[in-house]
């Protein structure tokens, strides 16, 4: 009898998002597991046709269907247009945000053989949305409150975010980064803050992490403060395993081991909760390269290629990763970034990178 398919909700997004989405699917589709994909939009373009940027039918897909692969979504800096990626996040509370940054062999990058695993916090922290603009009663209710605790009296043209880290949204990520680290087979876990500052922010998160680690007797256990992180990550690479971090660090941190490894062009991830999963490229809509068939797809297919894992389908996965690999390791149908120079004429576009991985899972 033929396999159920799995319905998975596909939000193509905006920007880039739709090419690299439908560049990921059709390669997943090729590895053979049956999957029907159920389309849902949010962003921009859905405010202005349907007045909600994250429209309830989306939330209910994900919740339906429990797993969702999502392109970028852009959010204009500086405006009030609040981030659906975070409201996703926080709706479907998938704390725990999974990026993993492996090299391949065939990309131009100043390291090889990295293979870390970043843990990031995803609901709480500077992240929350939880801010007071300059001038607002708000805004000066709490400048009034602050003064009144012994603080120095800020000036009423402050604007403030709160940084808010909570014992309960620690010990989870926490404890999933040991479990993660656990079923994968790795030996170390470390704990990334800037506690000797933040004290009862980061503090706490590391005071927790400290007091988890002693559930997970196997499994080494570190503290890092993450300015010393991040030169450590430029001198020695090689060194890390998995990295836990409270969520506005672990989306810098992110971004740096993606660089260590070749780029946004290649750096996946997933959205975890106990309810759902939302796999999504670590890269956003990148606006400028939008309709021009031209970015990198592996970010995405890979975070296909996770949702393939997730769902149980290993040998699939392992199948679309080998074919993917070896499209990098060959260099020559990669797109621009992954070539020597920018404007390397050989290089491929978004949907002929995806055509060259498809043929080699067909061999
Ligand atoms: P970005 O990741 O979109 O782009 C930064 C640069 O990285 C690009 O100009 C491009 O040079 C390179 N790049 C990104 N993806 C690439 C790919 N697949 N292949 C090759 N090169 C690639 O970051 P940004 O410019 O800071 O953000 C643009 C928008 O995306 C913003 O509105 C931001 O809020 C949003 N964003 C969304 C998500 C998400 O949906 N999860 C994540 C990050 C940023």
């Amino acid at each position: 009898m033929a396999q159920k398919p799995y319905t998975i909700t596909l939000i193509p997004g905006d920007g880039v998002g739709p090419e690299v989405a439908k560049a990921a699917c059709r390669v997943l589709e090729a590895t053979g597991v049956p999957l029907r994909w159920e389309v849902q939009n949010a962003g921009a373009e859905t405010m202005e046709r349907e007045g909600a940027l994250l429209p309830q039918a989306v939330l209910d897909s994900i919740r339906r269907h429990k797993v969702a692969l999502k392109g970028p979504i852009t959010t204009p800096v500086g405006t009030g247009f609040r981030s659906v990626n975070v409201a996703l996040r926080q709706s479907l509370d998938l704390y725990a945000c999974l990026r993993p940054c492996k090299s391949y062999r065939g990309i131009l990058s100043r390291y090889e053989d990295i293979d870390i695993v970043v843990v990031r916090e995803n609901t709480e922290d500077l992240y929350a949305g939880i801010e007071f603009e300059r001038g607002s009663a708000g805004a000066a209710k709490l400048i009034e409150t602050i003064a009144q605790d012994g603080y120095p009296r800020l000036g009423l043209d402050t604007g403030i975010s709160i940084k808010a880290i909570s014992e309960a949204g620690s010990r989870r990520i926490v404890q999933f980064a040991f479990d993660y680290a656990r079923s994968h087979g790795r030996k170390k876990v470390s704990a990334i803050h800037k506690a000797n500052i933040m004290k009862f922010s980061d503090g706490l998160f590391l005071e927790v992490a400290r007091d988890v680690a002693k559930g997970y007797q196997n499994i080494q256990f570190e503290d890092v403060i993450i300015d010393n992180l991040c030169m450590q990550l430029v001198i020695r690479p090689v060194q890390c395993d998995i990295r836990v971090l409270p969520n506005l660090s672990g989306d810098i941190i992110t971004d740096l081991c993606a660089g260590l490894v070749g780029g946004l062009g290649v750096a996946p991830g997933a959205n975890l909760g106990e309810q759902a999963a939302v796999f999504e490229a670590t890269h956003g809509s990148a606006p400028r390269y939008a309709g021009l068939n031209k970015v990198n797809p592996s970010a995405m297919i890979l975070s296909g290629i996770m949702m393939l894992r997730h769902l149980g389908e290993r040998e699939a996965a392992d199948r679309a990763e080998a074919a993917l690999a070896q499209v990098l390791a060959e260099g020559r149908e990669v797109t621009y970034d992954l070539k020597p120079t920018r404007d390397d004429p050989s290089a491929v576009g978004t949907s002929q990178m995806a055509d060259a991985i498809i043929r080699r899972l067909r061999r």
